[in-house]
């Protein structure tokens, strides 16, 4: 496949398909007159490489998961990993606000403990927003 196929089937514009080669992420062969060549191993690396940067990785990073054999491999992954679980607590913690909120009784939220702990938590750089069960009883 010619990059403005590659690109159409993977709702990517044609520049960013050529950035990740420039950063090696991706190096697709060329044909005899240099025009850049996707076989299905690429396409499938790309789709790969598409799922990944949802997933919010760095180019960086895709570029050291895709090779098993880069070094920093694993501390890169286990780096990200931690990103996630990270970002899974908080999202966690946002959700039972949100919960409670919808029931919550108290005629304005800054008198209420537990949304007034969800506040001040969620501005500190470490753990991000806290939300404890024991205040769901309200
Ligand atoms: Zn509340």
């Amino acid at each position: 496949m010619r990059i403005g196929e590659v690109a159409e089937h993977l709702g990517v514009e044609t520049h960013v398909l050529r950035h990740w080669e420039d950063v090696g992420v991706i190096q697709p062969e060329r044909t005899a007159a240099g025009y850049r060549n996707y076989d299905n191993e690429m396409l499938a690396r790309l789709q790969i490489v598409v799922a990944c940067k949802g997933a919010g990785l760095s180019l960086e990073e895709i570029r050291v998961v895709l090779h098993s054999r880069e070094a920093g491999r694993r501390a890169a992954i286990r780096r990200r990993r931690q990103i996630v679980d990270s970002d899974i607590k908080k999202l966690r913690n946002t959700r039972r606000f949100l919960d409670h909120v919808i029931d919550c009784r108290h005629s304005l939220v800054t008198r209420c403990p537990a949304c007034s702990e969800f506040a001040e938590t969620s501005h500190r750089n470490s753990g991000g927003p806290s939300f404890s069960v024991g205040h769901l009883a309200h």
